[in-house]
């Protein structure tokens, strides 16, 4: 979604991206379509040849989309711009699986039914003018020509548009990423103190607890959608799949699905921006999340959207000069006291409050953690800052 590159002369590039809805006429969808299966079957065909060619040779070998489109020819009416995009992203995705197999499966093949359908196109700036632009009401795209979308914002001064990437959703709806580049100069770097930085401890009721007592809260629309989806996903269970009422039961889940997404990306989004303006630095665990979530729930749906915070919050920050300091997952936060240092040997998962055996003082679990994620985050930055100086 985001992403920084160092550049030469002072400034670097950062990347954005904007989302938007696209409104596609009958003839536009059904041109996507048709580039959604032939980027689909050029990718197929491209890992198995890379695949029989590997066997016979022992040489690592992409053909290129050229190849397929004598034998092929529907791939002619497609812009050719996006199976050059699935070379490029096979190409990419053994580059990341041989350097480290273990992270990155082997590149599978793509099945219509479980893959998101999507494209990708890059813009290419010619004397004419660009292959893909913005107009008032829409994006200019090759092949297909103006497609209506819906702007909820627009690009700034400066900001080149790079690549698309048009998908459509499991309900049947386009949308289109529009990742643009722009020039920035670097930012001054924020010094942290401990008056203006805030550790932030996950909380599974209140989303997080920051070390000064406050909670975060995600809407209580959030829950009750959640709950509306577990109540739709124990229904559906019970219907004959295949029927008219599961299938229709079964849009409306989906529709749910998108409908919680969205709230909750919107609600990482303004918590982080809150976050990242307030304070200076924010101090947070490294946790793994996805062990966390799978302990807890059912399933993406409600997953709590917290790694993607986190993540939100570090480029956030860092476009203003400012830090995440990450603190190591296997810190003991949680049953440490704050106020004298005693770490106790075990904390029951219900304790939600606990006195310490040596200072009296009294705690709240999750702002407790949060003051020694906030101590301990701190003192790592001005230990590297030390060292650092030391060398
Ligand atoms: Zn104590």
């Amino acid at each position: 979604m985001y992403g920084q590159r160092p550049a030469g002369n002072g400034g670097k590039t950062q990347y954005t991206t904007i989302k938007v809805r696209l409104e596609p006429t009958a003839e536009q969808a059904e041109l996507f379509e048709k580039t959604f299966g032939c980027c689909r079957y050029i990718w197929n065909r491209m890992l198995a040849d890379q695949q029989r060619f590997y066997d016979e040779t022992d040489t690592h070998f992409i053909p290129t989309p050229a190849k397929y489109k004598q034998e092929a020819p529907f791939l002619k009416e497609v812009d050719n711009q996006t199976l050059i995009q699935e070379h490029n992203k096979l190409s990419q995705a053994f580059r990341v699986f041989f350097k480290n197999p273990e992270t990155f499966g082997y590149p599978n093949f793509k099945r219509k039914k479980d893959d998101r359908d999507s494209f990708t196109a890059c813009n290419h700036v010619f004397e004419s003018g660009p292959t893909i632009y913005l107009t008032k009401t829409g994006i200019r795209m090759t092949k297909a020509g103006i497609v209506r979308a819906r702007f909820h914002r627009r690009p700034q001064n400066g900001w080149n548009l790079k690549r698309i990437t048009v998908e459509r959703t499991r309900t049947g709806k386009y949308h289109c990423c529009i990742l643009f580049a722009c020039r920035v100069k670097e930012p001054e770097p924020v010094v942290p103190r401990p008056e203006t930085t805030v550790g932030l401890n996950y909380s599974v009721s209140h989303f997080y607890a920051a070390d000064n007592g406050t909670m975060a809260d995600p809407p209580r629309w959030m829950k009750q959608s959640r709950e509306k989806l577990v109540r739709l996903q124990r229904r559906l269970s019970q219907m004959q799949p295949g029927s008219r009422n599961y299938r229709e039961a079964a849009q409306k889940y989906r529709l749910l699905h998108e409908h919680i997404a969205n709230q909750r990306l919107d609600f990482v989004h303004k918590e982080s921006r809150r976050i990242a303006n307030a304070w200076d630095a924010v101090c947070v665990r490294g946790d793994d999340l996805g062990e966390i979530a799978r302990k807890l729930t059912c399933g993406n749906a409600l997953d709590s959207g917290y790694g993607m915070f986190r993540e939100c919050l570090r480029y956030k920050l860092e476009r203003q000069g400012k830090l995440l300091i990450v603190v190591d997952r296997g810190v003991p936060t949680a049953r440490t006291c704050s106020v004298c240092g005693l770490v106790r040997e075990a904390l029951g998962p219900k304790e939600a409050a606990w006195t310490c055996p040596r200072c009296g003082a009294s705690h709240r679990r999750e702002v407790n953690g949060a003051k020694n994620i906030k101590a301990q985050g701190l003192a790592q930055y001005f230990g590297s800052q030390e060292r650092r100086a030391s060398a």
